[in-house]
């Protein structure tokens, strides 16, 4: 009797399975997935390497720049790079579609540099990083972002003077 209690009632509400692979599957909200980095916010900071406990996330210094490397390999998908990044510049995004053949983990990375450019105002060598918004009030206007990325950090801190965000 149960059984049949039990047969009809998914006869009438469908499976609660997905088809998967041959259709799609549903996705949870909060779903750690695939890191997702944005080289024109990210400062620089290198706070996501620190918290990043397996080591996935590994910044170098290069003649050409400062490079970032992640490795969804070694990745546990802990989020503590989100959490600590002060520009959103790093963030796990809902894609789970990560199944790889072990000659692609090479493929499975992100590789990006932060360049190195001559100050605007100073001529110093420094890196294009994106300013850090953290205390900044009123918050950067894009164009002031862009300005500020040519500077170097003296000439930064001098900027932010006269603005009114001495540091
Ligand atoms: S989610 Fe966790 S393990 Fe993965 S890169 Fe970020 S800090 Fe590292
Ligand atoms: S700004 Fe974000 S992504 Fe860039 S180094 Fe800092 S924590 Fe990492």
């Amino acid at each position: 009797m149960n059984f049949l209690k039990i047969f009809v009632r998914n006869l009438v509400n469908g499976p609660s399975t997905v088809s998967f692979p041959f259709g799609p599957a549903w996705t949870p909200a909060r779903m750690r997935g695939r890191i997702e980095f944005k080289l024109p916010s990210c400062t620089g900071c290198r706070a996501c390497e620190q918290v990043c406990a397996p080591g996935a996330i590994r910044f170098d210094k290069t003649p050409e720049g400062l490079r970032f490397m992640m490795w969804h390999n070694t990745c546990v998908f802990c989020g503590l790079c989100e959490f600590y990044c002060p520009t959103d510049a790093i963030h796990q995004s809902d894609d789970w579609h990560m199944a790889h053949a072990v000659d692609q983990k090479f493929s499975m990375a992100i590789r990006e540099l932060i360049p190195y450019t001559n100050c605007s105002a100073c001529g110093m060598k420094t890196l294009a990083s994106a300013p850090n918004p953290v205390g900044i009030n009123p918050p950067y206007t894009p164009e002031e972002i862009e300005q500020h990325r040519q500077l170097c950090p003296a000439c930064r801190k001098k900027a932010l003077a006269e603005r009114g965000n001495p540091s």
